[in-house]
């Protein structure tokens, strides 16, 4: 495991992500904060390009709990056949858009823990929605986080939750906001799993991956 950057490198490292995207974006389509929600507990182990396929229909038709409710599991399953554990998700999806109906008057709650209690949503799900809905700094650590943190220095940690406490201890707070972002698309087209564009890297003389790819 590589160790821990500095707070001079990390800031240095963020000031680059910033003034090459000031303003990064999530790729996963959403039309308002209640489909935003099931795009992300639809993305799990599944690429956001897909999760849009299939979405981009399902939320002309179904974009409020009600309206989901509506379409029931049948027509919600049709839709989402083409995404990994469609049958799980669409129970889930529905299960939830049930308890926002009957308890949360059809709204999305927005603490970490009220999100959490929907059937589908766990830790991840719940701090993507409160960083790009209601832009709170939590950092949820996805696969492609996970790589580039512990391969870079950023954010160092043997599982998931210690990288999430990493990246909270050790990104400055002015970057934590679009941290979350930053990090997946560095990871998602650059620090890429097999071999990463370490030639093309904006960072590459500040990461401290032993085996980059020049
Ligand atoms: S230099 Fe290579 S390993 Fe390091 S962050 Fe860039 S792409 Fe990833």
């Amino acid at each position: 495991m590589v160790k821990q950057l500095d707070y001079h490198t990390i800031r240095e490292i963020f000031t680059r992500f910033h003034d090459a995207e000031p303003e990064p974006k999530g790729e996963l389509e959403h039309v308002n904060v209640y489909t935003l929600v099931v795009a992300v507990a639809l993305s799990a182990q599944a690429t956001d390009v897909g999760v849009n396929k299939a979405t981009r229909e399902l939320f002309k038709i179904a974009d409020t709990p009600q309206k989901m409710l509506d379409l029931g599991l049948e027509g919600l399953t049709e839709h989402i056949k083409t995404i990994g554990l469609f049958r799980q998700k669409a129970k889930n999806v529905i299960k939830m858009s049930q308890i926002l109906v009957d308890e949360f008057n059809g709204e999305v709650p927005n603490s970490r823990a009220a999100l959490q209690s929907l059937p589908g949503v766990g830790r991840k799900t719940a701090n993507v929605v409160l960083n790009m809905w209601w832009h709170q700094p939590a950092q949820a650590v996805d696969t492609h986080i996970f790589r580039f943190g512990n391969r870079s220095g950023v954010a160092v940690g043997k599982d998931v939750d210690a990288v999430e406490r990493a990246v909270e201890d050790h990104i400055p707070a002015d970057f934590q906001q679009h941290a979350h972002h930053w990090m997946i698309l560095h990871g998602r087209y650059t620090c890429v799993a097999r071999k990463p564009k370490c030639a093309a890297c904006l960072i590459r003389d500040l990461c401290l991956f032993e085996d980059k790819n020049l």
